[in-house]
């Protein structure tokens, strides 16, 4: 194989040693999947694994309905009665043996820096706080979620692609002997171990047999680095591998390479000072909560330096970390609650991690945590709960709920610590929690699930989310990172992103979208008013956020929440620094910075560039008030026919700025590119551009597709059927009888209308996807549900899903194609869909 490996139908028969039966042996493999629960993305492959109490070959025919491209299958099952026309066949003697091959086979495709992870405690945390520094340099592949079993480490090497610069690969372990299997996959440069510590005590005996069995991951690693706690006693008999190099958090007399000389607890983190081995003392910020994070950052800081990276780039992505939770699974209600729905899995680490989030996401809202017993701990198990309440009243949750025996534990331990008696509600089990929560739960409020799976509490949680209406919008946080890493690559690392997060980010709820920006290293947020500002600065965003529509009347709130507006007029500038006066007096802020808009031919809003010399002057006059940059908005970048006006508004840009220059008047940050510039206009990309729709991966107009090939589409808006009847030939369905049927027709109702954003423009002709086939819309679109006809549909059922954009079986709507039919644009059907409709956030 040459130096752009693929993965091709072909390749992984090769790579995983079986026999391939296909039509197409180069269809390229988009994702690998070993659960056949969830949605399989276009031209995946199913691996059929096999366990105690599961056989996956009996859902390789539901995977291939989801619309898997292929499976690879195990010789020994029932080959014949497997095979799906259409479907592509890889037949192996084991499938695991088989996954395990082709992910070491992979993984020796790439010459590139691959970190190796493990330990106890914190393998996620310091994956992510490395990857988020890496990312302000290069392009980063990280093990999704916490990947990290024998099965998680196979599928996470496989998501490595050839545009990666670096990966970083998380290792568990919960037995002696598998290690060794993970480092013939994984094979490591560069080695972390967190901690050694107590957390899968069951199958791995003391902690001496616990370290030995984690440094073999690391067997190979020659004269490369591993980084190590300096103060760990279980590895101080070991002889450990590659060149190492200690980490502590002490800052006591450390002889660690990676120490810690200062740090003060900043009410939201921790501000630092560490030495680097041979880089010297610098500060540092971090932005979480929990003095364990600060060993995690310093582990994060040692591989980062080692792989030399800027010490500046360090600093900015470890400020911007954020923790996310393990696995990540967040729903918004029609009546504002938020869910965070981790209520399958729970263990003490996890639900260490999954508080802090809690915390993290609610910021000043009101957070609930709902906790249900941990099972499998064994003798543990009183001890593990009784720490859990400790940790509860040290992260400050508002309300804790606690459903079942062992979690009373934790309820009396957290008030014992000193939660508020009152702040605990205990329950015996989930029949009594929806009472409960109708009691207490209110708008705003941040609520977290979290239990292991058999106590029923997951059970609990789609009840309460299934109680509203069934349209619902997913938005795949994945997708948004690949697409920010696909453009970051095209315009480079030295041109920030601006994401524009305004109308809910599109209709997706900023907040949730930001956040994950922030994580991937954008420079700041942009919002069109300064109410939408607020919650992300509330939900403790410290990005730059940017405003472009700033009011006269909302400068006390663009003073107060430190928001930073466009200006073009003297009324905007006047008002904002008499705010800044009266805040000074109370000595709350000290001044803000200001970005000039000029109007370059969009004619909207901003200064024409005979204005710009003397409005500058205007704001340098002004106290409080400072440049910080300098825009203007492209009217056309998306129409090849505009061209030449586009590079006409380009060069009044370059004049205006020019004439300050000229005045010796610093401009600041220059941005000018929105989707279509930065994918079209190299001479446009300046500083900063300013990104929204291509944040979802659709394209503002066909030239800019054909320009940015390769995003992912992000969204996907379905619903569900609540009724199928049979018609008759003359039958006529809906308001005003637009629609007869000519012969016999099956009809379904489907729960969305627009009221929900599904235009009224679909009647009569619009097509949905159910079973992977369109189906058009019969009738016209009523307020609150659409019919459509499922005649062709073969046992269509009442609670099927219907997509209104998206895929399903293969085939896919987009948003384009409604737009078309609209004679409108995607950005408009995307802020149309309504707050009913729920978002769902989704991220491996
Ligand atoms: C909306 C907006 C953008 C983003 O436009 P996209 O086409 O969605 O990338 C950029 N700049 C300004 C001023 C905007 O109003």
């Amino acid at each position: 194989m040459t130096n752009s490996p693929k993965l091709s139908l072909e390749t992984i028969a090769q790579l995983s040693q079986g026999e391939l039966r296909c039509e197409d042996s180069a269809l390229l493999i988009s994702e690998i999947s070993t659960d056949s629960r969830g949605a399989f993305a276009r031209h995946s492959l199913f691996i059929a694994l096999t366990g105690e109490h599961f056989d996956g070959h009996e859902f390789v025919e539901n995977a291939y309905k989801k619309g898997a491209a292929a499976a690879m299958v195990s010789r020994s099952a029932d080959i014949d009665s497997l095979a799906i026309p259409g479907m592509a066949l890889i037949i192996v003697d084991d499938t695991l043996g088989a996954l395990q091959r082709l992910a070491a086979g992979w993984r020796a495709l790439f010459d590139i820096p691959v970190v190796g992870i493990t330990g106890s405690n914190g393998k996620t945390v310091v994956k992510d706080m490395l990857a988020n520094m890496l990312a302000q340099e290069h392009t980063v592949y990280r093990s999704p979620g916490s990947y990290n079993s024998q099965v998680g480490v196979a599928i996470s090497l496989l998501g490595i692609r050839p545009e990666h610069e670096i990966a970083i690969i998380e290792a568990g372990i919960s037995r002696v002997g598998e290690m060794a299997r993970l480092e013939k996959m994984v094979r490591p440069t560069l080695g972390i171990i967190t901690n050694i510590g107590l957390a899968h005590a069951a199958g791995l005996g003391d902690l001496e047999t616990t370290a030995a069995e984690k440094v073999k991951l690391f067997e190979g690693l020659g004269d490369g680095v591993l980084i190590f706690p300096e103060d760990c006693p279980p590895l101080d008999p070991l002889e450990l591998p590659g060149r190492q190099l200690s980490f502590s958090s002490d800052t006591e007399a450390s002889d660690a390479a990676y120490s810690i000389v200062a740090s003060r607890d900043s009410g939201h983190g921790f501000d630092f000072e560490a030495q680097l081995e041979e880089r010297g003392v610098h500060p540092f910020q971090l932005h979480v909560l929990g003095r364990h994070n600060l060993s995690n950052a310093m582990a994060a800081i040692a591989a980062a330096d080692q792989l030399g990276l800027d010490v500046e780039s360090m600093r900015r992505g470890l400020a911007a970390f954020e923790l996310s939770p393990l696995r990540l699974e967040m729903h918004t209600t029609q009546s504002g609650i938020t869910f965070i729905n981790d209520a399958y899995n729970s263990d003490p680490t996890s639900a260490r991690a999954a508080l802090s989030v809690l915390k993290d996401y609610a910021g000043s809202a009101r957070s609930v945590a709902i906790l249900g017993d941990m099972l499998d701990l064994g003798s543990r198990a009183k001890a593990a709960h009784a720490q859990l309440g400790r940790i509860v009243n040290d992260t400050g949750v508002d309300l804790l709920i606690c459903v079942g025996a062992l979690a009373e534990v934790v309820g009396e331990s957290a008030v014992a610590a000193g939660l508020p008696p009152e702040a605990v509600v205990f329950i015996d089990s989930i029949d009594g929690l929806d009472s409960v929560l109708d009691d207490q739960l209110v708008a705003g409020d941040v609520v977290l699930f979290k239990a292991s799976r058999n106590i029923g509490l997951e059970r609990a949680a789609e009840r309460l989310l299934e109680s509203v209406a069934p349209a619902r919008l997913r938005v795949d946080l994945d997708a948004i990172r690949h697409n920010f890493h696909a453009l970051r690559r095209q315009i480079g690392a030295e041109t920030g992103v601006i994401a524009v997060v305004k109308s809910f980010a599109y209709g997706n709820d900023s907040t949730r979208v930001s956040q994950t920006l922030a994580r991937e290293g954008v420079s700041a947020l942009a919002v069109a008013y300064a109410d939408e500002g607020i919650p992300l600065r509330r939900r403790g965003l410290t990005l730059p956020i940017l405003v472009t529509n700033a009011l006269a009347s909302e400068a006390d709130k663009i003073v107060k929440y430190r928001l930073t507006p466009f200006v073009y007029s003297s009324s905007v500038v006047e008002a904002l620094a008499e705010q800044i006066r009266r805040r000074r007096e109370r000595a709350e802020v000290h001044g803000i910075g200001v970005h000039l808009e000029v109007d370059t031919g969009m004619n909207r809003v901003g200064l024409k560039p005979n204005e710009i010399l003397e409005f500058a002057k205007l704001v340098q006059r002004t106290e409080g008030v400072s440049i910080a940059g300098i825009m203007t908005h492209l009217a056309a970048a998306d129409d090849p026919c505009e061209d030449t006006f586009t590079l006409q508004q380009i060069s009044h840009f370059e004049q205006a700025i020019e004439t300050l220059k000229q005045a010796n008047i610093d401009p600041g940050i220059r941005h000018v590119a929105n989707t279509a510039g930065a994918w079209r206009f190299p001479q446009a990309r300046f500083d900063a551009v300013r990104v929204g729709l291509g944040t979802y991966g659709i394209a503002p107009s066909k030239a800019v597709g054909a320009e940015s090939p390769g995003l992912r589409n992000a969204l996907e808006f379905s619903t569900r059927i609540i009724h199928i009847k049979e018609l008759n030939p003359g039958e006529s369905v809906g308001y005003n009888r637009t629609w007869v049927a000519d012969s016999a027709r099956k009809i379904a109702t489907i729960a969305v209308g627009y009221n929900d954003g599904f235009p009224r423009f679909m009647s009569n002709g619009g097509e949905v996807l159910i079973g992977g086939t369109r189906c058009p819309v019969v009738g016209t679109v009523c307020m609150d549900v659409s019919m459509v006809d499922i005649t062709d549909v073969d046992d269509a059922k009442v609670g099927d899903e219907v997509i209104i954009f998206g895929a399903q079986g293969g085939r896919s709507i987009s948003v384009d194609e409604i737009a078309s039919r609209g004679k409108t644009i995607s950005y408009e059907l995307l802020c149309n869909i309504s707050p009913r409709v729920r978002r769902i956030f989704v991220r491996q």
